[in-house]
């Protein structure tokens, strides 16, 4: 069962029951989801967690409500993975790397879309709908495909050719719109007026659907033998799934069920899209929005709806958030494909530079434990690597020619 009791505004603490709504009446603040922790602690327990599916819904009694059952295809209990040949790259002592690639569409946003479809079927919605940058369309098409609702998914345009054949394979309607992701936001939050029995996951869902971050604090803090690490770099797109890490670990807490205190979250942006570092270096607590130019398309949003929220998280306890270049984002896809075997999209590379910047600067402690996240699988950003990542050499099909190649590239020692 779930503890969720209530939608509670962020903004002036109105409450309201579990029902479609997304804003609040009296101040028109985004609304968040509390729980009876009181009533959960002592039946929420290691044991009843361990108990539970090997998916994010073994914390289904700290999620929303998911009615009869939950759309559940699998999303979340993916690998949490000692990262020890980057770490010594990276020169810190205790580096573990959260694996969100291994998520069925290959990215965390199937954790949220799982909890928001689950609420949507729960409220008598029919439709699964989407503003998204990518990741989020691919996982909402395949959710509703699975439970056998029609979708309408609506993206950039010009968004990598990769994604867009990931969000329409599930055969949903997917709405390409020529501008940017704001733009899309701008659109779809006119069509939930128009179409107010549509579940927009991340629009009239949201508050739902932002509760299934929760769930990568949950896995972390369990995969680590049930204690918090000490520092989390996470990837800043809307900053909703920053601010849900932070909600989940002070869940955890406020439980008992984990030792240690709340670990210091840092962001990741890159520099072509960073309205969360600029205020956040500039000592600013609010956003000025930004017209991204980045490769990091699934982090481009100019205008993130939990900007505010997350600076708030960052300076809660002494955290930072890195802004780095393309350049940069590519080098780290590769640094981290190549020390670990792990292949992340553009947002990874994001991370893992940005963790290296925030290690030179001095605000990560190398001597304490760090958790970066992986959020979404390299297959879905080839179109980012295809001109770096290629054949080492053309040969034609001989012995001779093969070792001429190897030579060349010191495979074999020269004669
Ligand atoms: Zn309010």
């Amino acid at each position: 069962m779930s503890f969720a009791t209530c939608l509670l505004c962020r903004e002036c603490g109105t409450t309201y029951p579990t029902e479609a709504l997304y804003s609040c009446e009296v101040c028109f603040g985004p609304l968040g989801v509390a729980y009876d922790l009181e009533s959960a602690r002592g039946v929420v327990t290691h044991e009843s967690i361990a108990d539970g599916p090997n998916s994010i819904w073994r914390y289904g009694a700290l999620l929303p409500d998911p009615g009869e059952r939950p759309v559940d295809l699998g999303a979340g209990w993916t690998p949490l993975r000692r990262a020890t040949r980057l770490a010594e790259v990276l020169g810190v002592d205790e580096l573990w790397l959260k694996d969100d690639t291994r998520n069925p569409t290959g990215s965390f946003k199937d954790r949220v879309v799982s909890v928001a479809l689950s609420s949507a079927r729960r409220l008598g919605f029919t439709t699964a709908a989407c503003a998204s940058t990518g990741n989020l369309a691919t996982s909402v098409a395949a959710h509703a495909a699975f439970i056998g609702w029609p979708s309408v998914t609506i993206i950039p345009a010009d968004l990598e050719k990769s994604k867009i054949a990931m969000a329409a394979i599930f055969g949903g309607t997917v709405l390409g719109v020529e501008g940017s992701y704001d733009d899309v936001n701008r659109l779809c939050v006119e069509l939930v007026a128009e179409h107010p029995d549509w579940a927009f996951a991340n629009i009239n869902l949201r508050a739902y659907y932002a509760e299934g971050s929760k769930t990568l604090a949950f896995e972390i803090a369990e995969q680590l033998g049930w204690r918090t690490p000490d520092q989390v770099v996470v990837p800043v797109a809307s900053g909703s799934q920053l601010t849900k890490i932070a909600k989940g670990f002070g869940e955890f807490i406020e439980l008992g069920l984990v030792e240690g205190r709340a670990p210091v979250l840092f962001g990741a942006q890159a520099t072509g899209c960073s309205p969360v570092a600029t205020a956040f270096a500039a000592g600013a607590d609010f956003i000025t929005p930004q017209r991204p130019n980045t490769i990091a398309r699934s982090l481009a949003i100019g205008n993130p709806a939990d900007g505010p929220y997350v600076l708030d998280e960052l300076r809660r306890n002494g955290g930072d958030c890195g802004s780095v270049p393309d350049d940069e984002i590519l080098e780290c896809i590769g640094l981290l494909a190549q020390t670990e075997g792990v292949f992340a999209e553009t947002a990874g590379g994001v991370t893992i530079a940005s963790l290296r910047q925030m290690l030179r600067r001095g605000t990560i402690n190398p001597r304490k434990s760090i958790v970066a996240i992986i959020s979404g699988h390299g297959l879905k950003t080839l179109d980012a690597v295809v001109d770096t990542a290629v054949v080492t050499s053309t040969i034609k099909p001989s012995l001779e020619e093969a070792e001429a190649a190897l030579r060349s590239h010191q495979l074999v020692a020269a004669s």
